[in-house]
Order: structure tokens, then C-alpha cells, then sequence
């Protein structure tokens, strides 16, 4: 069976490979008489599993031993809230704000602790970034918090800043969610970060954080247990029952993502895939990318036609063609093409063929 090719923001494509070897095992996990959805979190054949994920995504992300990985849930959205919670101590904390999520970030975060915005690029309509050097940082701030990749907007960060190196000492937090496992993370300039699972990792329901164990420990007394990070640090992410099925699948598409060569291997084949799909956006003449070159994101790729009216056309001959969910976010109308890790290059070049075809026949 040839599957269409899926370009979905999320939740999103997964390797063949990994669909298939959840399937193989549903039933039975590797002899023991039960499918993973089936077993105790506590067991150890569960517990295999969670120590062999959270080792290979180590591995691969070659996250040092003075992080924690936290296996948690409730998406980025509830990170929202609940870094402040962890991280605030109620007091002041900056905010960067380049897009959609990080937008609704410092939103949240008002509810529980004092924001001041060190930087935005709303005038430009999120098509740019505020330079770090610009960035507003104040010294009493009890983090940062920036996007690194702003999945609506299609704007990534494609060299962490370096706040060390401007002279800030103040925390650099990270949403990753749309970018995660896509390429490599300089974990120095780097306190915590987070992102949901469900674009290059695995199904919906994961939330995965990386934090430094120094950041462990300052909850707000009214944070609930189950998201105060060093009660989940310290119970390995089994203080409440962990999103098991997802944790599993998870760690299948580590096993892939080694496979493929590691982080290196996919941040190059990643960086090629969107060149492809720039290069051709930009020498048509019916399709727009409107994000400035230095910071257009690899995940995620909005382009916009000439007329908004023949959007219909396109996405209706798209899925005929078995190219899906191509539609651009709600706020933003045009279309989307996200390229996480397991968008072979066939679908890339399949997606720049039909867009071809389509362009010739406006003309
Ligand atoms: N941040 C980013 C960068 C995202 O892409 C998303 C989901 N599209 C979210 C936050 C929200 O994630 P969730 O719906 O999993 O809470």
C-alpha cells in the first residue's frame, strides 16, 4: 500500500516504519501477552521501555547529565502555565514574542506572575526576528521564554542566542514543540525547554521537558503535584500515571531517527528538504513565501498565492494528487506544507510537481 503524502502542522506524519511496528506489536509487546496500552506503568516490561526512550533520546539530542527529562502531559499549552508555576517564584519574567504560540505564552503567563515583553517582531507581522542583541533583557527577570520555531507563522531561530555571551545570566526557556528532534540543540545557551510530541516524535499526549536540576525545586506552593518538575524529576515521570502508548511510540521513532543517521543526518536531510521547497516557491511567480530567508523555518512552510481565490482549487486538487492537509492555519488562510522528520524527500518533490502543474495551468 502507497500512503499519500501527510503535511499536517501536527499531530502529524510518523515513520512507516514505526506505524507498522505499533501495529505488529498492539497485541502482544514482545512476547509478554500484552499490548503496551495494556500494561502497568510500574511493570518492567513498561518500564524497559521508558528507560530505553528516555537513554536513546539522550543519546540523540545529546542531552548533558545536568538535565532532567520529564515525561509529562497536558501539551504546550498547559507548559504555559505551568512553567510560571515552576519558574516565576511569582515574580518578573521576559518574554520574546515572534509569532502565534509565543504570543499565547506570555498570555498565559500573566495569570501567575509579572511579564515584560524583551522583544516582538509584530510589526513586521511575524515575518522577521528580533536580533538577541535587542532583546530587552532585564537582570531580575526570572527567565526568558522565546519560541524557536513558530509553527503558524513559519519563523525558526536557526542559531539558539546566546544571552551569555550579551551578558545575561537570566534562564533561556524554549518552546521546541515543532521543531524538537529536528536538528541539534547547543544545550549551554540553552535552561529549559518543551514541546509537545506530536509533530516529529510521536502521538498526542507527550509532552516532553528538558530541564537543568538547578531549576528543580521552585514551585509555587499552589502548583498542582503533578506539574511541580522536581516532584516528576524525582519520581522518573511516574508520580501520576505517564502517557504510556505515547511514551512507547515515542521511543520507536528514536529507533528510527538513529537509523537514519542520528540528529546530523536528519538536520541535513531537513535543511535540503526546505531548500528544495523555498528555491521553487521563490522562482515561481504565483506562489509567496512571506518570512524573511534568515529565519524561515524547515518545519514549517506557509507560502500564499497571488489570489487568496484560488486556494480552494489548489488544496481540493492537492488531496485528489495525495498531498493532505495542506490548508493554511485559521488566522492566517493560504497554505502550509510542514516537513517534519518523516516527510521523505518523495513528498517534497511530489508536493513541488502537483504546484508546478497547478501554476501551468492558471496561466
Ligand atoms: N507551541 C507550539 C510551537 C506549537 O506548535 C503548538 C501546537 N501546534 C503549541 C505550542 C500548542 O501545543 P498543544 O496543543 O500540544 O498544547
Amino acid at each position: 500500500m502507497t500512503r499519500p503524502f501527510n503535511f499536517s502542522a501536527g499531530p502529524a506524519v510518523l515513520p512507516e516504519e514505526v506505524l507498522s511496528q505499533a501495529a505488529a506489536e498492539m497485541l502482544d509487546w514482545q512476547g509478554s501477552g500484552m499490548g503496551v496500552m495494556e500494561m502497568s506503568h510500574r511493570g518492567k516490561e513498561f518500564i524497559s521501555i521508558y528507560e530505553q526512550t528516555q537513554s536513546d533520546l539522550r543519546e540523540l539530542l545529546a542531552v548533558p547529565p545536568e538535565f532532567s527529562i520529564l515525561f509529562m502531559q497536558g501539551g504546550a499549552i498547559a507548559e504555559n502555565a505551568i512553567l510560571p508555576l515552576n519558574l516565576s517564584r511569582g515574580q518578573q519574567t521576559d518574554y520574546v514574542v515572534t509569532g502565534n504560540w509565543s504570543e499565547r505564552s506570555q498570555k498565559e503567563a500573566r495569570k501567575y506572575c509579572s511579564v515584560s515583553i524583551a522583544a516582538s517582531n509584530v510589526e513586521s507581522n511575524y515575518t522577521s526576528l528580533p536580533k538577541p542583541a535587542s532583546w530587552q533583557l532585564s537582570e531580575s527577570a526570572q527567565y526568558v521564554h522565546a519560541c524557536s520555531n513558530e509553527t503558524v507563522h513559519g519563523v525558526e531561530m536557526h542559531t539558539l542566542p546566546d544571552l551569555k555571551s550579551l551578558g545575561s545570566k537570566v534562564p533561556l526557556v524554549l518552546d521546541i514543540s515543532s521543531h524538537m528532534a529536528s536538528r541539534s540543540i547547543d544545550w549551554t545557551r540553552v535552561d529549559m525547554a518543551y514541546g509537545g510530541a506530536q509533530k516529529n516524535v510521536g502521538p498526542a499526549g507527550l509532552t516532553i521537558v528538558f530541564i537543568r536540576n538547578e531549576l528543580l525545586g521552585h514551585a509555587l506552593p499552589h502548583c498542582p503535584s503533578a506539574f511541580d518538575y522536581k516532584i516528576v524529576a524525582d519520581s522518573e515521570s511516574m508520580y501520576n500515571t505517564p502517557p504510556t502508548w505515547a511514551i512507547y511510540v515515542a521511543g520507536l521513532t528514536f529507533k528510527w531517527l538513529k537509523k537514519q543517521g542520528g540528529i546530523a543526518a536528519i538536520e541535513q536531510r531537513n535543511i535540503s528538504k526546505a531548500a528544495l521547497l523555498y528555491d521553487f516557491i521563490d522562482a515561481s511567480s504565483l506562489y509567496q513565501s512571506r518570512v524573511e530567508k534568515d529565519c524561515r523555518s524547515r518545519m514549517n512552510i506557509p507560502f500564499f498565492m497571488r489570489d487568496e481565490k484560488l486556494d480552494a482549487a489548489f488544496l481540493s486538487g492537492a488531496k485528489a494528487a495525495g498531498l493532505l492537509q495542506l490548508k493554511g492555519y485559521k488566522t492566517m488562510g493560504g497554505m502550509r506544507a510542514s516537513l517534519y522528520n518523516a516527510m521523505p524527500v518523495a513528498g517534497v518533490q511530489a508536493l513541488i510537481d502537483y504546484m508546478r502543474d497547478f501554476e501551468k495551468n492558471q496561466a
